[in-house]
C-alpha cells in the first residue's frame, strides 16, 4: 500500500524537539563512512573519541547476573532500587569512603548514571556548571529539562575560579559538577571541592556532582567523593559503567541525604522506566560485595589506563605550540592547539579545524566545541579502548601533522 503523508497540525513539545543526539555518536558515524576508504587504502583509523571501554564485564559479575535470573528475579523490579542493592550501596560507601551515615533511603538505583543525572537535572529549573561539560549535560539534560544553564569556564590549566562560580550560583537552583573531569581527566583537589560547597550552601544552591570516574584516578591521588558531606543540598551520581566495565548494563545510583529529593528521583525512575531490572541489580550488588574479586579487576584495569595515559602524554609531549595537561583521573586527554590553529579562522570551520587535520590521517578526535562554547581550540582524545600499540600509532599520526 502506498503511504500518503498526513497534515498534521502538531506542534511537538521543545523537550524532544530541542535536544540532539551526543555529537560523538554523529562523529563514529562520520568516522565509520571515512573507515571505509581509509581501509580500501590500506591503512586502519585510530578511534580515540568513544568513552566505551574496551575490557570485558569481570567474570564474578557475569555469573552473579546468572544467578540472579536463576533466583527468579525477573519480576517488576522495586522502583528507586531493590533493598539488597541500596544495603549494598551503604556499606561500600562507608568500606571505601568511611561515610557512615547514610540509610538505604539515601539511595536510588537508576538506568545507568545517565539516568540519574537526567532525572537530577529535571528537578531543576535553573543551573550552572563548568565549561569545558560532558556534552549529554549540555546537549541532552539542559534542553530535555528546559533548564536555563549557566557555564563556567576552568582556568587555561583547569583550576577553578571560586569568584566566577560564586557570581554563576547567585539565584541558581544548582551547579553541576563531574570529578574527575571528563573532557579533561582533571581530579579536583578537596580544598577546591570544599570551596565549590561552601559557596554553593552560601547562596542555598544545591552540589550535584557527578562521579562516573571515581575509580579512575592515578598517580596515588585520591578521589574525594561529595557523597561524604552531611548536608541536605548535595546530590551525588554514581555508575558500574566505567569501573567495572558494564557500560552496556546500565546501571548507576544517586546518593542525597535529602528526602524530598529521593522520592523524587524514586517517582521519576518510576515513571520513566518503572525501575532497573532486579536481575541487574543483583549482579551489581555482586559487583560491591565481592570485594576482592572487584578489587583485583578495577586495579588491573586502572594500571593499564595509567599505561595508555604515559603513552600518550609522553608521545605527544613537546609538540610545538600545543598546550598538555597531563590528566590525573578519566581517560581523557584534552590539549589545547589554539597556537597552531590559522589566526584568521573562525567559527564552524575553526572549531572543527584541528579535529579535520587529525581525521585527514585517519585519527578521530572529538572538537572541544562538543564540550560547550569556551574550550574550541582543543580536541579530546580518549584512552578507554585504545590498547598502547594503537596509542603509539596514533601518536606518530598526530606529529606527521603537528611535529
Ligand atoms: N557522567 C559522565 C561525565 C560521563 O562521561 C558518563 C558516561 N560517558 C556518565 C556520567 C554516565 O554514564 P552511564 O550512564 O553509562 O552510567
Amino acid at each position: 500500500m502506498e503511504r500518503t503523508s498526513t497534515p498534521l497540525r502538531t506542534r511537538f513539545s521543545p523537550a524532544l524537539e530541542n535536544i540532539r543526539m551526543s555529537p560523538i555518536v554523529s562523529i563514529s558515524e562520520e568516522a565509520r563512512e571515512r573507515a571505509a576508504a581509509f581501509e580500501a587504502a590500506g591503512r586502519t583509523l585510530v578511534r580515540f573519541q568513544r568513552g566505551e571501554i574496551d575490557f570485558p564485564t569481570p567474570a564474578h559479575i557475569v555469573d552473579a547476573l546468572r544467578e540472579g535470573v536463576a533466583k527468579g528475579l525477573t519480576r517488576y523490579p522495586r522502583s528507586g532500587g531493590e533493598g539488597f542493592f541500596r544495603d549494598a550501596v551503604v556499606a561500600r560507601m562507608k568500606r571505601d569512603y568511611g561515610i557512615d551515615d547514610l540509610d538505604a533511603e539515601c539511595v536510588v538505583a537508576t538506568c545507568g548514571g545517565q539516568e540519574a543525572l537526567e532525572l537530577v537535572f529535571k528537578l531543576f529549573e535553573r543551573g550552572a556548571g563548568f565549561a569545558p561539560t560532558w556534552s549529554c549535560a549540555l546537549e541532552n539534560f539542559v534542553p530535555h529539562a528546559g533548564i536555563d544553564f549557566e557555564t563556567v569556564p576552568l582556568e587555561p590549566d583547569f583550576s577553578v575560579n571560586l569568584d566566577r562560580v560564586e557570581a554563576a550560583v547567585r539565584g541558581r537552583d544548582f551547579f553541576y559538577l563531574n570529578n574527575p573531569h571528563n573532557p579533561t581527566g582533571k581530579v579536583f583537589t578537596r580544598e577546591e571541592l570544599d570551596a565549590i560547597v561552601e559557596v554553593c550552601t552560601r547562596h542555598g544552591v544545591f552540589v550535584v556532582s557527578d562521579e562516573a570516574y571515581e575509580q579512575i584516578v592515578y598517580d596515588g591521588l585520591e578521589h574525594h567523593t561529595l557523597a561524604r558531606v552531611p548536608q541536605e543540598n548535595v546530590i551525588s551520581v554514581f555508575t558500574f559503567s566505567k569501573t567495572f566495565a558494564m557500560t552496556g548494563w546500565r546501571l548507576g545510583y544517586a546518593i542525597t541525604r535529602n528526602r524530598h529529593v529521593a522520592r523524587l528521583l524514586r517517582l521519576g525512575n518510576y515513571t520513566q522506566t518503572a525501575g532497573v531490572p532486579a536481575f541487574i541489580q543483583y549482579a551489581g550488588a555482586a559487583a560491591l560485595e565481592r570485594i576482592e574479586a572487584s578489587r583485583a579487576a578495577v586495579d588491573a584495569m586502572r594500571a593499564e589506563f595509567a599505561r595508555r595515559r604515559d603513552a600518550l602524554c609522553d608521545g605527544l609531549e613537546g609538540l610545538p605550540g600545543v598546550r598538555i595537561e597531563r590528566p590525573h583521573g578519566a581517560f581523557y586527554l584534552f590539549p589545547d592547539f589554539g597556537e597552531r590553529v590559522p589566526k584568521d579562522l573562525a567559527g564552524p570551520e575553526r572549531e572543527r579545524w584541528v579535529y579535520e587535520q587529525l581525521m585527514e590521517v585517519g585519527v578521530v578526535t572529538v572538537y572541544g566545541a562538543c564540550f560547550g562554547r569556551h574550550f574550541t581550540d582543543h580536541v579530546r582524545i580518549s584512552f578507554s579502548a585504545t590498547p598502547v600499540e594503537v596509542i603509539e600509532e596514533g601518536v606518530a599520526r598526530i606529529r606527521e601533522v603537528f611535529g
